[in-house]
């Protein structure tokens, strides 16, 4: 059996702060990174196989040259807009990428994979919480680029015996508590960043997408969970398939309550102490008014609990990296 953990994106945010929990736990991690988005200072001294993906020969010496035990995949593109401008990087990347890795993995009997899958296989389902057994109709490429992985990871477990776990995250937010690691995308999409960034001064202010929805306060609502508790979930995931045959699996990753567009600024207001200046603009397309998911799941079967659950825990741990890293690992 081998003893490596590959971890493909490990550069990257959740990838990132993935590779140091599990370095801390003693575990000795392999990052596959092609370091098109991830940083190289993320890695925090972790070894580097820098490749792609989508280079198959590089995959299959890869698997054949060590011992990989397992595999943790987050490389992937993940911003929904693009997605639907450009389906073909999605689909190549998240699905022919991944079923690339699949089939380096089979052909060395390595036997234990956890998916970064993500909320948004679920489309805009009816009821809230979500739950694990509600239909998967994604509605965006993006979405079903990771469905289609999810449907590879069940035909791979019967004709393969593959174990694998898909983690369906909510919105990743927040840093590492030590600050040695945090979230640094360009361009920066993201509602908690962008927010951090208005208060710094880097913006002139932040647009909240709609405030008409059917929400409290008229904005969108969305489930945050902290980096460092998706990170945590990873690694009970593995020790769960080291310990028991598991099959396959798939479990919600978020804190099972949401947060406004509008509590967010007010959160990162009172983290900051800095005025957030805001302006109310259009809604963005493909927006749900609220996606909140149930995480019980995954509480009952593996133990996970969320460490850093509060907004203002995770806003403030994002605002203690941004704060000392203002230009991001660029600064380095
Ligand atoms: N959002 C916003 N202004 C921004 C960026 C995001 O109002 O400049 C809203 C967005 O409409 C959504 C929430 O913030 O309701 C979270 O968006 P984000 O892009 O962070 O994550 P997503 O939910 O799209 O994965």
């Amino acid at each position: 059996m081998g003893s490596v953990i590959l971890v493909t994106g490990g550069a990257g945010y959740i990838g990132s702060h993935t590779v140091k929990m599990l370095r801390a736990g003693g575990r000795e991690v392999l990052v596959l990174d092609d370091l098109c988005e991830g940083h190289r200072e993320a890695l925090l001294g972790a070894e580097l196989a820098e490749g792609s993906m989508l280079d198959r020969a590089f995959l299959a010496d890869l698997f054949a040259s060590r011992d990989i035990a397992a595999v943790f995949h987050f490389a992937a593109r993940c911003y929904v807009g693009e997605s639907v401008t450009d389906p073909g990087k999605y689909y190549r990347f998240n699905a022919i990428g991944t079923l690339n890795l699949l089939d380096a993995m089979a052909a060395q009997g390595v036997d234990k994979f956890v998916l970064s899958s993500t909320c948004a296989t679920y489309g805009e389902p009816e009821s809230m919480p979500i739950v694990e057994g509600m239909p998967q109709s994604p509605v965006n490429p993006y979405g079903a680029s990771k469905l289609v992985c999810e449907w590879m990871l069940r035909d791979f477990h019967r004709a393969h015996g593959m174990q694998s776990v898909s983690l369906r995250y909510f919105n990743a937010a927040g840093a590492d508590p030590a600050g040695e690691l945090g979230e640094d995308h360009a361009p920066e999409t993201h509602l908690i960043p962008l927010v951090i960034q208005a208060a710094m001064g880097q913006r002139d202010k932040v647009t909240v997408f709609g405030d008409d929805y059917p929400t409290p306060d008229g904005t969108c609502i969305r489930d945050y969970v902290h980096v460092c508790d998706l990170a945590a979930a990873h690694i009970l995931a593995l020790e769960a398939m080291e310990s028991s045959q598991l099959g396959v699996k798939a479990f919600n990753l978020g804190n099972s309550a949401g947060s406004s567009v509008l509590e967010v600024i007010r959160a990162v207001e009172k983290v900051s102490g800095k005025k957030v200046p805001y302006e109310i603009g259009g809604r963005r397309a493909g927006d749900p008014p609220r996606l909140v998911g149930s995480s019980e799941l995954i509480t009952s079967e593996l133990g996970w609990q969320p460490r850093l659950g509060d907004i203002h825990q995770i806003v403030e741990s994002a605002w203690n990296w941004h704060s000392k890293h203002p230009s991001g690992y660029a600064g380095e």
